[in-house]
């Protein structure tokens, strides 16, 4: 049976999240975005909340609902901050953290998981290198197994949450890759890892952290770090020695799905914003701006594309929790690969899309700083860019999974085996 509808259950916990954001982020967010910080104390109250590892069982510490539930959660938090970086946290804390609950040692999951859904350690995903985060199989941080530790050295860039995890009490980590033994070009020798630079409050030794200075998106970090001998304990491995490939693509498609729900909510504050100001603003006699069909049918064109967008997310979300959630025997990890592409491909293009033409429509009003709509644009434009995995690579899977891999190989395939 098909049904569009959120359940009771998921319009209440809907009206709690927005209830919440109106009160606690939206008074903030532009301060967010010019102080360069999302204040402990608010990560602290969606912790309590229950905003973070909404997804993970109740065992581990999470809430015990859905990914449905997270991408509704998301997208409330993106449409009341806009610049989306407190959405951007948000998604990285329940996506992260339901791929380690599903892959992790039982003890790392009860360790760690209880922490970032308090809101007291951040768990994210470290997985892009310095010569290029599309060829995942090409990185080169090696994890060496001496004894029962593993020692790690190389280099992670273009990471969220390297200066958070300095910050908050606990610290935290990330869903990490490294090649095993040796760096070559393989999708078969990669182990995925929960690393862990700072923990119990104390910044572990070889880990040595830098911040970039972003266009966007300001209250939360990204930054880059170097392992130097860093020692990672085998209680931290997540899946089986040389899997790590395929548990992190599975981790992608979680959070990727959320990410496409992060571009929707603040797409849908910027058309808000339009709608007000296209039936305000007058112009040719009084006439509000809304009048003139080349705005209008814009309007119309982008408000229908956004919606595609939201079906596109929340089929993805309802799949993902049949396949890990409920367990369906009838859905299979492989077949997310499709829906989510299409979910990252077509929701932060859309709300690109969208700020441009909101901007255009706000006139120079739009070009200042004091109109806001630019946080939004700038924020976005992260994952069009390629944040969470490039547009580019969301067209190979979606073409790759429909045209089928003989006929569309524009990856190299060959492997030292
Ligand atoms: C704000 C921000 C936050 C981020 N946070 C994280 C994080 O927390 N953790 C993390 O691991 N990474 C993170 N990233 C990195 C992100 O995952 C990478 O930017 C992404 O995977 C692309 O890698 P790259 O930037 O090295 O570009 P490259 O992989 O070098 O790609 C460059 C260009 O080539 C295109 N391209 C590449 N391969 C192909 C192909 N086969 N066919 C056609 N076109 C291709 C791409 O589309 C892109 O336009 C973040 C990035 C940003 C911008």
């Amino acid at each position: 049976m098909v049904n569009f509808e959120f359940s009771e259950d998921e319009i209440r916990f809907r009206d709690s999240v927005r209830e919440f954001a109106k009160r606690y982020i939206e008074p903030k967010w532009v301060e967010i975005d010019e102080k360069g910080r999302i204040p402990l104390d608010l990560i602290k109250k969606m912790g309590e909340q229950g905003l973070f590892a909404i997804p993970v069982p109740e065992e581990y510490g999470g809430m015990g609902g859905t990914m449905v539930m997270a991408a509704i959660a998301v997208e409330e938090i993106a449409y009341h901050d806009p610049s989306v970086a407190v959405a951007v946290y948000a998604l990285l804390n329940n996506g992260w953290p339901l791929a380690l609950a599903l892959f992790g040692q039982e003890e790392a999951k009860m360790e760690i998981l209880p922490k970032v859904a308090s809101g007291d350690a951040f768990f994210g995903i470290a997985s892009t290198e310095p010569q290029g985060g599309s060829d995942v199989a090409g990185i080169k941080t090696v994890a060496k197994k001496v004894g029962d530790k593993w020692i790690v050295n190389g280099e992670k860039s273009y990471i969220s949450g390297v200066r958070e995890i300095q910050e908050l009490p606990e610290g935290g980590g990330f869903f990490f890759i490294a090649k095993t033994e040796k760096a070559v070009w393989s999708h078969k020798r990669i182990t995925a890892f929960a690393l862990l630079p700072k923990w119990n409050g104390k910044i572990k030794p070889g880990w040595k952290p830098t911040v970039f200075e972003e266009i966007g998106r300001h209250g939360i970090s990204t930054g880059g770090f170097t392992l130097e001998n860093f020692e990672i304990e085998d209680k931290y491995r997540i899946g089986e020695v040389n899997k790590g490939f395929y548990l992190v693509l599975q981790g992608f498609n979680i959070a990727r799905t959320l990410v496409a729900a992060a571009t929707i909510g603040s797409a849908r504050w910027a058309l808000d914003r339009a709608k007000e100001w296209l039936t305000t603003r007058k112009l040719f006699q009084g006439r509000p701006i809304a009048s003139f069909e080349g705005i209008s049918f814009k309007f119309a064109e982008l408000y229908t594309e956004l919606e595609a967008a939201r079906y596109f997310v929340y089929k993805a979300a309802w799949m993902i929790d049949n396949t890990y959630l409920t367990k369906d025997p009838k859905f299979k990890p492989y077949d997310l690969n499709l829906p989510v592409a299409m979910a990252k491909l077509k929701a932060p293009e859309v709300t690109t899309r969208i700020y441009e033409e909101v901007l255009k429509w706000f006139g120079a009003y739009g070009y200042t700083k004091d109109c806001n709509l630019y946080r939004g644009w700038l924020g976005t434009f992260s994952y069009t860019i390629g944040a969470e995995g490039a547009q580019n690579i969301m067209r190979y899977i979606i073409a790759r999974d429909v045209l089928g891999s003989e006929a569309v190989r524009n990856v190299w395939v060959k492997e030292e085996e």
